[in-house]
């Protein structure tokens, strides 16, 4: 397995699960072939502290972002230059996650879409990936992204994809990435595996949002970016590609995409 890397491009290291035994889970991942992971911001509140773990450890990257469920507790959820300020450090490799969430927080729309909207701003004058979050909000999210595109493009991840179709399409079409989380490996997620199998493989990532959604075979535990590799097996097999050859495919992908970390790595 030494040849292999996967780059989580997705996980939560300053939440309580991962933050309060930091150095064992990097270890673990470093271990399990995960060579690099991206903290993802939630609340504006909290940056420094995933600021802080970026510095503290060299495979560690950050974005800078308001999570669509947070957006009504962050005073500064639209704060256009605060955000454009915090992504000019030299570890902050994306925007996001936002997005729209109508499971959890459907009475905070407007809110959500507010916030969602100042980070595509920043994310199109940056020119850094901007990370979606979608659920139960598949025809708003089409609608704002197609109309935002109108205004000049921007690069965007559709991250932990559990959407229909449609979206997955409808992001392919204006070039996003999609990146697919343990959900991938559930029995329950066969939509969610046809669509992984189809789209063009050069467009995937994979990621496992930790500490949520442990991918089968470890699933009900506290997830950690050492479980993306399990992720990464399933795509394999689903797509049938040789696991080296998937993971040299997939680590390109996470390069090209979040391509601060291509410049830091040539540093
Ligand atoms: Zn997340």
């Amino acid at each position: 397995m030494s040849n292999i890397k996967i780059i989580d491009t997705h996980c939560h290291l300053d939440f309580k699960e991962l933050n309060t035994r930091l150095d064992q889970v990097i270890k673990d991942a470093r271990i399990n072939n995960v060579s690099d992971m991206v903290t993802i911001s939630t609340n504006l509140s909290r940056i420094n502290s995933i600021k802080e773990i970026s510095e503290q450890y060299k495979e560690v990257f950050f974005t800078v972002g308001v999570h669509p469920n947070e957006a009504h507790k962050d005073k500064q959820f639209d704060d256009h230059e605060f955000i454009k300020n915090y992504s000019s450090h030299k570890k902050c490799v994306g925007i996001g996650e936002g997005g729209l969430d109508y499971y959890y927080n459907k009475e905070n729309m407007s809110l959500q879409k507010r916030s969602l909207e100042v980070q595509i701003n920043v994310a199109r004058s940056t020119n850094l990936p901007m990370v979606i979050h979608s659920r139960d909000a598949d025809n708003d999210m089409i609608e704002i992204l197609k109309s935002e595109y109108k205004n000049g493009s921007f690069k965007a991840i559709l991250h932990c994809f559990s959407s229909g179709e449609e979206l997955a399409y409808c992001g392919l079409d204006l070039d996003f990435f999609i990146s697919f989380s343990g959900i991938l490996t559930f029995n329950s997620a066969k939509n969610i595996q046809k669509i992984a199998k189809n789209i063009p493989i050069n467009k995937i990532l994979v990621e496992t949002d930790s500490p949520y959604l442990a991918p089968s075979p470890v699933r009900g535990s506290i997830n950690e970016p050492k479980n993306c590799i399990h992720t990464a097996q399933f795509l394999s097999k689903l797509r049938d590609i040789n696991f080296l050859e998937l993971s040299k495919i997939l680590y390109d992908n996470s390069l090209t995409i979040y391509d601060k970390i291509k410049l830091w790595k040539e540093k």
